[in-house]
């Protein structure tokens, strides 16, 4: 089953107050990208947090100078998505703002958690985003597992579950535990 690349659209805030330099948007955009890069939806939390995570000029600011510090041009972004695109610009055909709703029109995630491209221009992106790294499905699937928790801890409860299951749920449990409790450093201010 496919699904889109984003788990939910990023959506910039409005009114956002101008600044003197790009940086200083990155806490409001690590909120309006929910922590996620805007265009693999990796989390943070996996790049060191938002210390880790990068700005990106939608439109790059070598070719579009006044557009530097402009709000409505900057994603929230990881380093791989980032240095990747550095100041490639193709007008019409090329990249996709990730906020606007056309960006799943040309990208999809597969069953697996693989970015695949859709159209023409989404191999263009795939490729000049090197969105076919292994990372982007590894981090999706580590998503996955941490969900799968719940889960977990119900088939423990489960009068059901076997002494060997039990043991082997408990193992489960505890590695995703553990590898929880190290990202969770990030999570705060990163
Ligand atoms: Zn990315």
């Amino acid at each position: 089953m496919a699904n889109n690349v984003q788990e939910q659209r990023p959506v910039r805030s409005e009114g956002v107050m101008p600044r003197t330099k790009h940086q200083a948007y990155k806490d409001e955009l690590r909120v309006d990208f929910r922590r996620r890069c805007g265009y693999c939806d990796d989390k943070d939390v996996y790049s060191g947090g938002k210390r880790g995570f990068h700005i990106d000029h939608f439109k790059p600011k070598s070719k579009f100078d006044d557009l530097k510090t402009t709000y409505s041009n900057l994603v929230y972004s990881c380093p791989y998505c980032n240095i990747a695109k550095s100041n490639k610009w193709k007008p019409r055909v090329g990249f996709i703002d990730p906020c606007s709703a056309e960006y799943e029109n040309h990208l999809l995630r597969d069953e697996r958690g693989r970015i695949v491209p859709k159209t023409k221009r989404g191999a263009y992106i795939h490729k000049e985003l090197k969105l076919g790294l292994r990372r982007h499905e590894i981090l999706w699937m580590m998503g996955r597992l941490k969900s799968q928790k719940t889960e977990i801890k119900a088939a423990i409860d489960a009068a059901s579950t076997t002494e060997t299951e039990l043991r082997l749920l408990r193992v489960f449990l505890d590695i995703q535990n553990r590898i929880d409790s190290y990202f969770s450093d990030f999570e705060a201010g990163g």
